[in-house]
């Protein structure tokens, strides 16, 4: 199955009870296909869903922002998020939803085959960690999985209810930058050979 496909299969998709609580769309994702950067949200906002598209509102102008400052911009990433259909009242999304529209989050990763995941907030990062977590005590540090390094990050919706969480994300951006300035620098090394993984931690905390 490919990527487009995948999005077709899911449009009008029904499978859980968000279907029936006011969304206006299945708001899939969105970004190039190719990307090695993945960024995970927790589900559509009011914006997003209105627009189909993740992270256009105040929390999406935020993280331009955040993405621009390390040198990254929206056509370097690929982004979704863990449900595709906006929760009502923006209210978190239940363990039956998340359940029900994880593999969907699966799949995008399966076949995208990014190298770096980057959750945001701590819905995303314990949906795919399969436990619960932490955000403030993980948050900025790489976690090396199966298939690829999960780099959970504050949400940026958070930052922007809680001001004293603006600085806190803005250096979770910046270890996110140590951290691929040093994949980049193993990469060079390893030149012309096939670039080899970041000597990730097999746990987690490279800093
Ligand atoms: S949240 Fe996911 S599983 Fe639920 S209806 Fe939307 S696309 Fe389907």
């Amino acid at each position: 199955m490919t990527l487009i496909e995948l999005k077709e299969s899911l449009h009008n998709c029904q499978r859980c009870k968000l279907a029936k609580l006011g969304r206006t769309q299945v708001v899939f994702g969105v970004g190039n296909p190719h990307a090695s950067i993945m960024f995970v949200g927790e589900g559509p906002g009011f914006y997003e869903d209105k627009q189909g598209e993740p992270f256009v509102g105040a929390a999406g102008k935020l993280l331009n922002d955040l993405l621009q400052s390390i040198g990254l911009s929206r056509p370097d990433i690929y982004i979704a998020n863990v449900v595709k259909c906006r929760p009502p009242n923006n209210r978190d999304p239940e363990p039956d939803e998340v359940e029900t529209c994880k593999p969907f989050l699966l799949q995008q990763i399966e076949l995208i085959q990014p190298k770096l995941v980057c959750t945001l907030g701590k819905w995303a990062a314990q949906t795919l960690l399969n436990r619960p977590v932490s955000i403030m005590k993980m948050r900025g540090q790489a976690v090396r999985l199966e298939r690829f390094t999960l780099f959970p990050l504050l949400h940026p919706a958070a930052a922007l209810h809680q001001g004293n969480l603006r600085g806190s994300l803005e250096e979770d951006f910046h270890k996110l930058k140590a951290y691929l300035d040093r994949l980049d620098a193993q990469a060079a090394q390893a030149a012309p050979a096939v670039s080899s993984p970041p000597a990730a931690p097999t746990q987690m905390n490279l800093f």
